[in-house]
């Protein structure tokens, strides 16, 4: 029940603020209202000339983000779920149990664990790769690999995959690509133009952007059968997002560009002053000249994003010592609020490879010379 995509001539700044967001016929409103109503009027006839029947096959707040989603992501059609956990597991239910996927080693601990422990019994079979070497994809393909899965950059590694070569590796095997652009949003990169079949997002970070929804994405680049398959899972297996969250996540989308560029932006600044400081052993981030992904990063992202990863020197308890000493900066998980969030990644993953003395940083909108002045301090044995 999506609707199509908006053709307007305009810039994504101007899309982001603009699409999804019709005037409300009835009201005039400029800010549409929370449609909470389960079920929808049919004619005497028995048809439903507005398009809505049920709350799960349909709502107007939901094809309204899906609508701006699609724009964004210059694609054909959005799906929302009720988080991103949700967008990614039904793409994997959509494969079927005969299927095999290829995800990164280095992919998000939630979908790791959702493979080992749910899609593993019931029958898909998956490969982990290090996605950011590609003669490594190509030898982990299979008769029956019908997805290509790659996180870039990843958490909490920031490792940068290279999209096109990927997507074109994958359509000689058949196989489609999604990529997972949570952490750069589509304000600093679009994968569906640059050949992946699907973009994937945790809405619930950059997009909805202000930490009070939890929300998920696929949106697709051709109406395809996977997609067709998703649609079916996502309103029959009804792993919906609610009008409210639909709601909240469309007004985020509005500030989604100057956020994201703003977060880019001190992000890089605090990278090069991290990478100077005598307590850091070494930074994360791919806008850093040293990162081993910087020059792809660099073709295929406009800027590098606001989440960051640094190794202290010492060990575990030295990263857990300067995480317990911010003061500004909390210490929680999650990125993409306008507060800055920093996290000891290894104690809450268990069975990756994420190195003991790593801290995760999500740079909000604070002030940088206040992020800065927080981070030295906490840094100071
Ligand atoms: C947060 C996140 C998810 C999961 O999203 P939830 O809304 O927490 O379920 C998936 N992928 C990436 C890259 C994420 O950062």
């Amino acid at each position: 029940m999506t609707m199509t995509p908006d053709a307007m001539p305009f810039s994504p700044d101007t899309q982001a603020i603009h699409s999804g967001r019709d005037i409300d016929p009835t009201t005039g409103a400029l800010t549409a209202p929370i449609h909470l109503s389960t079920t929808f009027e049919r004619d005497g006839d028995g048809s439903y000339p507005r398009g809505y029947v049920y709350g799960r096959s349909g709502n107007p707040n939901r094809d309204a983000l899906e609508t701006a989603l699609t724009t964004l992501e210059q694609g054909v059609e959005a799906a929302t779920f009720a988080s991103g956990s949700a967008a990614t597991f039904s793409l994997l239910q959509a494969l079927g149990p005969e299927a095999h996927v290829i995800a990164p080693q280095s992919v998000y601990f939630g979908i790791q664990q959702m493979l080992s422990t749910i899609f593993a019994p019931w029958g898909l079979g998956y490969t982990l790769v290090d996605t950011t070497d590609l003669a490594a994809i190509a030898q982990a393909l299979r008769p029956n690999t019908r997805l290509v899965l790659i996180e870039t950059p990843s958490n909490p590694q920031l490792a940068v995959t290279d999209i096109q070569a990927v997507a074109d590796l994958a359509h000689q095997a058949d196989a489609y690509l999604a990529c997972d652009n949570t952490i750069a949003s589509p304000v600093l990169q679009t994968p569906l133009t640059l050949g992946a079949d699907f973009a994937i997002h945790a809405t619930t970070k950059y997009l909805a952007g202000h930490g009070d929804v939890i929300g998920g994405a696929v949106v697709t680049r051709t109406l395809n059968p996977l997609f067709e398959q998703l649609r079916l899972i996502q309103t029959i297996g009804g792993l919906v997002p609610s009008p409210f969250d639909c709601w909240l996540t469309l007004r985020g989308l509005q500030t989604l560009p100057l956020r994201v560029r703003a977060q880019s932006q001190s992000a890089l600044a605090l990278a090069t002053w991290l990478d100077q400081h005598p307590a850091i052993e070494q930074v994360l981030y791919p806008g850093l000249p040293s990162h081993p992904g910087h020059a792809i990063a660099q073709g295929q992202m406009s800027s590098y994003g606001g989440l960051l990863s640094f190794l202290v020197k010492g060990d575990q308890a030295t990263a857990l010592g300067v995480a317990a000493k911010t003061r500004l900066i909390a210490r929680a998980t999650s990125f993409g609020s306008p507060h800055s969030t920093l996290e000891h990644r290894a104690s809450i993953e268990q069975g990756t490879q994420t190195a003991p003395n790593l801290l995760r940083l999500s740079i909000g909108l604070e002030q940088l010379d206040d992020l800065i002045a927080d981070l030295d301090h906490a840094l100071t044995p």
